[in-house]
């Protein structure tokens, strides 16, 4: 038997539910900040990714699916949604839309990874990004958004991180002074560290290996070294937070995985998972660098395969739960098959989910059938009842049958 490769899932039907509804209720939230859908392309060209991403970055030295295509092309799947997004906003002129542009999207993203909790290969993301403005207001609305969303599942013990990454000013002494400490030990670091030292030496510390990670105790942090700027940026946020009571945790630790963050970054954490669900950050930087003009950005992505985890864990209430049939309607003879086929198609036509046979069953059979599907009426017509234009409805909770005429509004009332 052909198996699903490793890394993927099959989201099955038993399940998928949740997602929709997960899916629904964030879309809705989204869409109440002014957030627009966006679809992009599952693949790009590969250097989208290096200069987007970062090529020191673990995504693109290590996790990108690439493959030259037929006409020997370097394609990549996307290992992350903001790349293509900022691809999309410039290569269509969205810069000269109204500004902010807000835009929100869920896709599948590819990565390459260790396979183990909460990590996959393919995976989901929901995503936000507010493209053309540098206020720390934009932060703020984005981090607000994030936790009603993650709010609005239930899902406890998430804690919101927040940390300033500097701007390229005030990046250029932090990484004097962060060489300086790891260029003391980097014998010891990793073969992928070594080569980041040069080039990119934030990104050690973002490294996931257990050596490096202990390496790293005690580096300078970022935040002593803020620019003015920065500095006011950050405080901002942070009091505008506090005033709407969103409670947060600074961690000096936060890098975050991709290169093109910029001043706040921020991340929710499960603790009792001990995952990040949902992650962001400023980008002011990657517009430029993709080839638009110096346009200011900051958006985030949450895993959604990771909160549904979690979800389903903590969250069994009525109102996700899987569709059941309001009627299951069978027939006895070829007259009343008939007659059922016209009056289904009207009551689904109302909006009604309906069953009927559609596998030759017997009577009993279908009865059965009705009952393992926990439909929550039924109704059997026979010529009889087609004749008479009335037939018994059952409620299948409380057993009791009420008589009905056979026209969709009589049904409709009868099962509401
Ligand atoms: P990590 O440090 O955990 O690898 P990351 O920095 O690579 O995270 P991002 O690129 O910021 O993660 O992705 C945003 C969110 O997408 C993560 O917080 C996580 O919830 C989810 N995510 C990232 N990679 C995976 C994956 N391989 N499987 C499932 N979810 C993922
Ligand atoms: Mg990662």
């Amino acid at each position: 038997m052909i198996q699903k490769p490793k890394g993927t899932k099959d989201i099955l039907p038993e399940c998928s539910y949740k997602w929709a509804y997960v899916e629904e209720k964030a879309k809705e939230i989204l869409e109440n900040y002014g957030f627009k859908e966006i679809r992009v392309p599952v693949f790009e060209q590969t250097e989208l990714f290096e200069r987007g991403v970062g090529d020191t970055t673990d995504v693109v030295q290590k996790e990108m699916y690439t493959f030259l295509d037929k006409g020997e092309r370097s394609i990549t799947l996307r290992p992350e949604g903001t790349a293509g997004v900022v691809r999309a906003y410039i290569e269509n002129g969205m810069a000269s839309l109204p500004s902010p542009t807000k835009m929100w999207y869920m896709m599948p993203m590819y990565r390459y990874e260790n396979v183990q909790k909460g990590r996959y290969r393919e995976f989901r993301q929901i995503g936000a990004e507010i493209i053309g403005t540098a206020s720390y207001k934009a932060d703020v609305e984005l981090i607000v958004m994030a936790d009603q969303i993650i709010k609005k599942f239930n899902i406890p013990g998430v804690i919101l991180n927040i940390n300033s990454i500097g701007c390229p000013t005030c990046r250029k002494k932090y990484q004097e002074a962060l060489k300086e400490f790891i260029g003391k030990n980097i014998e010891q670091y990793c073969g992928t560290c070594k080569t980041r030292f040069e080039k990119n030496p934030m990104r050690i510390l973002d490294c996931k290996e257990k050596k490096c990670k202990e390496l790293n105790q005690g580096a300078p942090i970022i935040l002593d070294y803020l620019c003015e700027e920065c500095s006011a940026h950050f405080e901002n946020v942070k009091r505008a937070l506090e005033k709407l009571k969103i409670d947060y945790v600074i961690d000096s630790g936060i890098v975050r995985g991709l290169d093109y963050y910029t001043k706040t970054v921020f991340e929710f954490v499960s603790e009792t998972e001990g995952y990040t669900v949902l992650a962001g950050g400023r980008y002011d930087g990657l517009v430029e660098e993709l080839g638009g003009q110096k346009t200011e950005a900051i958006g985030f992505a949450m895993g959604e395969d990771r909160l549904i985890d979690i979800f389903e864990k903590y969250n069994q209430t009525q109102e996700v739960a899987i569709r059941k049939p309001d009627l299951y309607i069978a027939s006895i003879g070829e007259v009343a098959e008939e007659a059922v086929s016209t009056l289904a198609l009207e009551l689904r036509k109302n909006e009604l989910y309906i069953e009927t046979d559609i596998c030759e069953r017997s009577m009993k059979a279908s009865l059965k059938y009705a009952d393992k599907m926990n439909a929550k009426f039924l109704m059997v017509m026979g010529e009889d009842e087609v004749n008479a234009g009335k037939a018994k409805i059952k409620n299948m909770t409380t057993g009791e049958e009420t008589q009905t005429e056979l026209e969709v509004r009589k049904i409709i009332e009868n099962i509401k």
